[in-house]
């Protein structure tokens, strides 16, 4: 048999890839990747706790737990996070969608109904099923705005209460969707469920770490975030944070006793199986947060980039963004119908588009696709805005489409 490890170099070579995107003359501006660039302090914090469960030489055996550690400062950690997010209690999970299986989990039991929007990221579906629960989805509006209306959740709430006799086990808000990037009124959402008493799950994976995010303005009762999508930090992190009550269901300690043993775990958390994220990815959130709860201030600027950037590239014949107007968030989804006309001429096809952003340094929208297209201008200065938007129109230009 032929030792694996005469492989070595084939893994090795990995270590230096040189994507194209980890190159500073790139910009990627691609949706998942704009909130998620390490801060300097990141970097450096990286390296000072690579190794493996490199915080656990830290853990204090009388609290034997993750949010227990005080040097590094884990546990001070958690509880700005939950101030930060306007909730009394946060833990850091491995990723969003396992904050939202863990709330699924701790919040319904097998057979109960999530409502949801049906802009939810599949995550979300997931989550419900390795739950056991079932889904009912509030509908939206269609081409072209995509609109989720805040009183379809009492109607999908009632549909439950006609079907089961019983509310829903919870709801779950996406507050900006990964389609179009439309912003949900969430606090509207949050009262129609809780008039039902249902306890309410904001999924702020594309929001809280870049906009200002606060739970108990809201009126939710769970927030969920990604720290590899929003927060400065590198996977796998994500964002749990509850309000008291909801963390009294969600954080329960072990029960479990050993027949033989009478080994027993009560200061373990259940559902986080003990301890999350043991090591480099957490400290990398760390470390970027006092940045990150900086950065959340200048949304509104961020915004203006990307209304800026819909207006210049509507000027463009066939160009349409699609999802909610004016723009609230730095997603941006555009339909572009000229470009898909040039590519059923081009000898690359499709793939033209990605050729020509390539070679002006932008990378990040799926190669191949041109009838519409993602993007996100998050964290962007003015200049690459405006490279951005100046490649399109050269780009159009090019191929004979008029830029008005
Ligand atoms: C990106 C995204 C997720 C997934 O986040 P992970 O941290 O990778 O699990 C979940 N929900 C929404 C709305 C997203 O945009």
């Amino acid at each position: 048999m032929r030792c694996v490890t005469t492989n070595r170099d084939k893994y090795v070579k990995y270590i230096n890839p040189r994507r194209g995107y980890a190159d500073p003359r790139y910009l990627n501006v691609n949706p998942i990747q704009r909130g998620g660039i390490l801060t300097e302090e990141a970097k450096a914090a990286l390296l000072e706790w690579c190794d493996g469960y490199s915080v656990c030489d830290f853990c204090p055996p009388q609290t034997p737990r993750l949010d227990k550690i005080a040097n590094p400062p884990i546990s001070e950690f958690y509880r700005d996070l939950a101030e930060f997010l306007g909730m009394d209690e946060a833990r850091v999970v491995t990723r969003c969608r396992e904050a939202k299986f863990i709330t699924f989990k701790m919040l319904g039991k097998a057979g109960d109904y999530v409502v949801l929007d049906s802009l939810a990221h599949y995550s979300s579906y997931l989550a419900a099923e390795l739950s056991g629960l079932r889904v009912k989805e509030v509908p939206n509006s269609g081409y072209p705005y995509y609109k989720v209306n805040p009183e379809d959740y009492a109607l999908k709430i009632e549909e439950v209460i006609k079907e089961t006799g019983k509310p829903p086990a919870l709801a779950l808000i996406t507050h900006v969707d990964y389609l179009y990037g439309n912003m949900v009124e969430a606090s509207k959402i949050a009262e129609i469920c809780h008039q039902y008493e249902v306890p309410v799950v904001l999924n702020a994976a594309y929001t809280a770490g870049v906009s200002p995010v606060n739970g108990k303005e809201l009126n939710v009762d769970v927030v969920v975030s990604s720290g590899h999508k929003s927060w400065a930090a590198c996977a796998p992190t994500g964002i749990l944070a509850m309000n008291e009550e909801a963390a009294g269901r969600i954080l329960k300690p072990s029960a479990i006793e050993g027949d033989v043993t009478r080994r027993s775990f009560k200061f373990k958390e259940v559902a986080l199986l003990g301890c999350t994220v043991m090591g480099a990815p957490l400290v990398s959130l760390m470390a970027s947060f006092p940045y990150v709860a900086k950065r959340v201030q200048r949304w509104s600027e961020e915004v203006e980039k990307a209304r800026y950037v819909v207006e210049q590239l509507e000027r463009i014949d066939g160009f349409r963004q699609l999802g909610l107007r004016p723009k609230m968030h730095t997603l941006i989804h555009m339909e572009s119908a000229s470009l898909y006309e040039v590519s059923r001429k081009h000898k690359r096809r499709g793939y033209f588009l990605y050729d020509e952003l390539k070679s002006r340094y932008i990378v990040g929208i799926q190669p191949g696709l041109t009838k519409h297209f993602k993007f996100n201008v998050y964290g962007l200065s003015w200049d690459q805005v405006k490279h951005l938007v100046r490649s399109f129109h050269e780009i159009a230009e090019k191929y004979g489409i008029e830029v008005r």
